[in-house]
């Protein structure tokens, strides 16, 4: 893997460390996204059935407004700040310089194909680091034209895209980096960690799980349908942070279950097969694994379970109290079924998240605040979202990422530059007033000072 070395080379030079370096690089990027916005939505579809709104919301304007973000921000982000220095230490200065890592490796996962790869690079780059992509091989064509794309438009000295099957980035994990950001799932992630181990190399995961939606007696019941609706079911369910399934009480259950099959059949018809708006399963494996939760519920399903293997569709499917020992309530599920469990109160529902591995994302609907406290002062999770799903990631200012099995360390905005970055401190004495009581030999030292 020559292009490793390379980028040592490039590193050592300093190129990558000027702010104008880093700013080219985000406007090639820009540059990249823009030219070829279509053939990035042809990829998206080819690889997921995305229609081009939510390609465009969730992929590529989502990128572009990370670069905008870092266009404006790396210059005052990259400044080496002053910090007081006490008066042990005077006569003399404290400064923090953020200074990039060297070679970042970046792992994506195959949902989002495009964002996932790139939002990460935006800010690996305006860290000044050197950036070898890897996206998912799962997402055949996103691959193929990042591949393509990202060597016409950015340095070739400093960035590269890697792709490749198991074994291809089992090689690529032998080789030493700087950092290592993974997103995709728990197993692999444990594999990433290991692998990075070997050099001590840090390590950020973004992985999944199951998160949980509780719905509160007291909510709009008509806005929270609409809203679970279309977090669980863009890109087909397949959304790290999707909502994996319901707590609802029994007094809720039935208007709620109402009030999602409306919402339903409002956003994608009654039949979703016909639904320009709605994915597809992204491969056979995947098909068959969502394919045998179906199975396994058929006798509670309360809309959808229809299938077509041939073209890899998955009906949006409600399903109700599946057995909670089952590999549907043990597994994330990453697609188009959404169990609803009755749970008997708000208490219950804390316990049953608190019983579970913490979630990378919790959503609450809910229109009382002594709800809300309780749920946001006894639980833990990566993100709470309280009467909305999904649009926390709109908020840079937010970090995103997991908490305990759903991940660690975060990115966006800041935070991005944040984690691709080393805060060195600088201590820079004066020669003047040296303190000879410090040095040995320290007897009578209780006199001294
Ligand atoms: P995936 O299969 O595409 O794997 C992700 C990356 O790991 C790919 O680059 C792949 O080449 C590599 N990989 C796979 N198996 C490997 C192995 N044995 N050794 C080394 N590398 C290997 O993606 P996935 O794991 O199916 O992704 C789905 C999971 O990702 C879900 O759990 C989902 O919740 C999670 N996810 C998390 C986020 C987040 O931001 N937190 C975003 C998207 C997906």
């Amino acid at each position: 893997m020559e292009f490793i070395s390379q980028f040592k080379k490039t590193f050592t030079s300093g190129k990558t460390r000027s702010v104008e370096w880093r700013h080219g690089q985000l406007l090639a990027l820009k540059q990249m996204l823009e030219e070829n916005e279509k053939s990035i939505y042809q990829a998206l579809h080819d690889d997921l059935g995305k229609c081009e709104f939510e390609s465009h919301i969730s992929e590529y304007a989502f990128v572009l407004k990370d670069i905008a973000l870092f266009l404006k921000k790396t210059k005052t982000w990259a400044k080496t700040r002053n910090v007081s220095t006490p008066l042990l230490l005077q006569p003399g200065h404290s400064k923090i310089t953020p200074e990039p890592l060297g070679t970042v490796l970046i792992m994506g996962a195959w949902n989002y194909p495009l964002q996932l790869v790139l939002s990460p690079l935006v800010a690996a780059l305006a860290a000044g680091n050197c950036v070898v992509l890897k996206p998912s091989e799962l997402s055949v064509a996103t691959s193929k034209l990042l591949a393509e794309l990202v060597p016409k438009y950015l340095d070739k000295s400093a960035v590269a895209v890697y792709e490749g099957d198991v074994a291809a980035t089992t090689e690529l994990l032998k080789q030493r980096f700087d950092h290592i950001m993974y997103t995709g799932s728990e197993a692999v992630g444990k594999i990433v960690m290991r692998a990075a181990s070997e050099y001590l190399t840090p390590v950020t995961l973004e992985l999944g799980g199951k998160s949980p939606c509780i719905v509160d007696n007291n909510t709009n019941l008509k806005v929270t349908a609409a809203r679970i609706i279309w977090g669980k079911f863009i890109n087909a369910g397949q959304t790290c942070i999707a909502p994996d399934y319901i707590l609802v009480t029994p007094l809720m259950r039935e208007p709620l279950i109402k009030a999602l099959q409306q919402a339903l059949i409002k956003q994608f018809g009654r039949d979703p097969k016909q639904s320009e708006d709605y994915g597809r399963i992204i491969n056979d494996r995947h098909f068959q694994r969502i394919s045998g939760y179906l199975k396994e519920n058929e006798e509670r399903l309360i809309i959808g379970g229809q299938t077509d293997k041939k073209t890899k569709y998955i009906a949006p499917t409600l399903i109700f109290n599946p057995e909670l020992t089952s590999p549907i309530m043990e597994e994330e599920i990453f697609g188009p079924l959404l169990p609803i469990i009755e749970i008997a109160s708000m208490d219950k529902a804390i316990q049953f998240i608190n019983d579970r591995e913490k979630p990378l994302a919790l959503y609450l609907f809910s229109n009382d605040d002594l709800t809300i406290k309780m749920v946001k002062n006894e639980t833990s999770s990566g993100t709470l979202s309280i009467n909305d799903t999904l649009t926390f990631m709109l908020n840079s200012d937010f970090p995103f990422g997991g908490v305990g099995h759903s991940g660690m360390g975060s990115y966006h905005g800041k935070w991005g530059f944040d984690t691709f970055s080393h805060f060195k401190p600088i201590l820079h004495k004066s020669f003047f007033a040296d303190m000879p009581m410090r040095y040995a030999p320290y007897s009578n030292w209780k006199q001294k000072i």
